[in-house]
């Protein structure tokens, strides 16, 4: 219907966050240093404005990651799923009001706990509107994962990540092009405004400004908190994430808990059962809707079949006796699948969900005992790289390799001169080259990031992450447990090894938690039963406080000042505990030891 007239989308110091011309260079030919289906499909996902749906259902795309949907109610509009940056969604809704007039958010909607998915809320919903009555809807458990997951790995994820959606790289024919389920992340404030309203059950109905919505919950999708919505007035069904015209990921490459291909593919199957006899469009949270009833069933049942090949196949090959590799080289998916393009790997692949799958069932060994106790990459990569006659005699010959075209073996095994030398500048260039033609080779958007990311920090060192891991509001949803765990994650094990703190909180008059660092491990233990040990000091504070110190806000010393805040005991344990907690490494290298 249209798109913003200014192509920046700025945050309050005037940074960039999103830059909607940013692809423009997609509008050309496919070039020499790119993937043709991936330049088409990202050249789709690059299209942005704001779009209709069908009769009373908008969606704004290009604007983000992933897609904001506008349904629209009696008196005003409801939000599902506010991208990941504030400014962006809020960019989204002026986009929209502008073509639908100023209608008040009257409702949001979060399809599941992955960030692209409820980042932004703070741009549709200000300060306060939820405790106005503004609902906000979420699957059974949705708080609980969308902190789990990006806090407890959250330094790891953000650092591959990183690599995955290749935010750092330049954008043009020899760097980003897109990442297969939108172009990239937006690097604008992201929030956290808790669900009001839980959907708990499949069948269960809720009206929200006059709007009726019949849900589906699809725990262990494509996220562990998820839900699909039928709109039985307007024959419209919401696929949330797991419909998309990708192959999507059975365990994403920046690392998380592997998906259920089984039951991701039952509940397709119960989504058409259901809701696809009375739904003339479905639409999802990225890339566009699929309209007619006969194509949207033929279009989730092959989505459906999909992942259930993958499945079943990988099963029985691992029945065979073949390992992951071996599985992810032999495995085709049947050509009637094939030829449809949202069966494609742009962001999951054939490669790396089977490697998934064996991985979800048999885990990280392939039952051969001599990979029982490898040697790690960099004791390895230096009786390799002897083996073989040197640095230079493996650079020699991989070179030969480079010019047959096997790139494939050039990063495996120049990978080993790296790590045994990794200051060895041909073999940095050769395997920079090998990396680059790897990912201008790639249909995956995913691998071609990860491939040009490689190559760009071998070139000119580590670039950093270029996104934070958490924020204010996400760690204000950690539980008192989370936050506990996430302490527990940080002590540095060895140089605790020796150290006996025991710490009692009763935070706002409930149930003790004893908190002790012994062998090396933090434990937390609420009420004072056999498993709490006797406090070397006791701290009586308000909830607020308790986070202020766990979370960096304030130290011991600014702790017993606060109003309120009782200790009795020995208070030089406080900084000795803090004292064992290690920071994590938010630049890791990857490419080099
Ligand atoms: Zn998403």
């Amino acid at each position: 219907m249209g798109t913003a007239a200014d192509p920046l989308i700025k945050e309050g110091t005037g940074r960039t966050v999103w830059d909607l011309d940013a692809y423009g260079f997609l509008a050309g030919d496919c070039p020499d240093t790119a993937n043709p289906s991936l330049w088409r499909q990202s050249r789709l996902c690059s299209d942005h404005g704001l779009f209709e749906v069908t009769d009373g259902i908008y969606q704004v795309r290009g604007f983000d990651l992933s897609n904001m949907t506008l349904v629209e109610g009696d008196t005003g509009v409801l939000v599902i799923d506010p991208l990941i940056s504030a400014e962006t969604a809020a960019a989204g809704l002026a986009l929209y009001r502008e073509h639908r007039g100023d209608r008040p958010v009257t409702g949001v909607l979060y399809t599941h706990s992955h960030i692209d998915h409820f980042g932004g809320v703070r741009g549709v919903l200000p300060d306060g509107a939820a405790d106005g009555g503004v609902p906000v809807l979420a699957p059974d458990g949705f708080l609980e994962h969308a902190v789990r997951e990006n806090v407890y790995a959250g330094t790891a994820m953000a650092r591959r990540a990183a690599y995955m959606y290749g935010a750092a790289l330049p954008k043009g024919e020899r760097g980003q092009i897109g990442a297969g389920l939108g172009q990239t992340t937006s690097t604008g404030s992201v929030g956290l405004v808790p669900p009001t309203r839980d959907i708990t059950r499949t069948g269960q109905t809720e009206t929200v400004d006059g709007i009726r919505m019949v849900f589906q919950l699809t725990p262990g999708t494509e996220a562990p908190a998820e839900l699909n919505i039928h709109f039985p007035d307007r024959s419209a069904l919401c696929m949330a994430e797991n419909a998309t015209h990708n192959q999507h990921n059975l365990l994403t490459l920046r690392g998380a808990e592997v998906r259920d291909p089984r039951v991701w593919a039952q509940y397709l199957a119960e989504a058409i059962d259901r809701f696809a006899g009375s739904s003339d469009v479905a639409f999802a949270s990225h890339h566009w809707p699929v309209w007619g009833r006969e194509q949207l069933i033929r279009f989730l049942s092959e989505q459906r079949d999909l992942y259930a090949y993958l499945h079943d196949q990988t099963l029985r090959l691992l029945n065979q006796g073949l390992t992951a590799l071996e599985i992810a080289e032999s495995l085709r998916m049947p050509p009637a699948l094939e030829r449809a393009w949202h069966t494609h790997g742009y962001y999951g692949s054939v490669s790396h969900n089977t490697k998934a799958v064996y991985q979800r069932y048999l885990g990280w060994f392939d039952g051969n005992p001599a990979h029982l106790w490898e040697h790690p990459p960099v004791e390895a990569a230096r009786r390799y790289v002897e083996f073989m006659g040197g640095a230079d005699e493996v650079v020699r010959r991989a070179r030969e390799s480079f010019a047959e075209g096997d790139y494939r073996w050039v990063a495996q095994v120049v990978h080993h001169v790296l790590f045994a030398d990794p200051d060895h500048a041909e073999a940095r260039r050769l395997q920079a080259d090998a990396l680059e033609q790897l990912g201008y080779g790639s249909e995956n958007g995913t691998w071609r990031n990860f491939y040009l990311m490689g190559a760009l920090e071998l070139r000119e060192g580590p670039v950093g992450t270029p996104t934070a891991t958490t924020s204010p509001d996400l760690l204000a949803a950690l539980t008192l447990d989370q936050l506990f765990d996430s302490l527990a994650i940080r002590v540095d094990g060895p140089r605790s090894w020796d150290a006996d703190i025991t710490v009692r909180w009763t935070v706002d008059g409930r149930d003790p938690v004893t908190l002790r660092l012994h062998n090396g491990v933090l434990t937390h233990v609420t009420g004072t039963g056999p498993a709490a040990a006797e406090p070397d000091v006791e701290v009586d504070l308000a909830e607020a406080d308790l986070r202020a110190l766990l979370t960096g806000g304030t130290d011991p010393a600014d702790l017993a000042a606060r109003d309120g805040v009782r200790i009795s005991g020995d208070a030089s344990r406080l900084p000795a505990l803090l004292g064992h907690l290690a920071a994590p490494d938010p630049d890791f290298a990857i490419v080099t030891p």
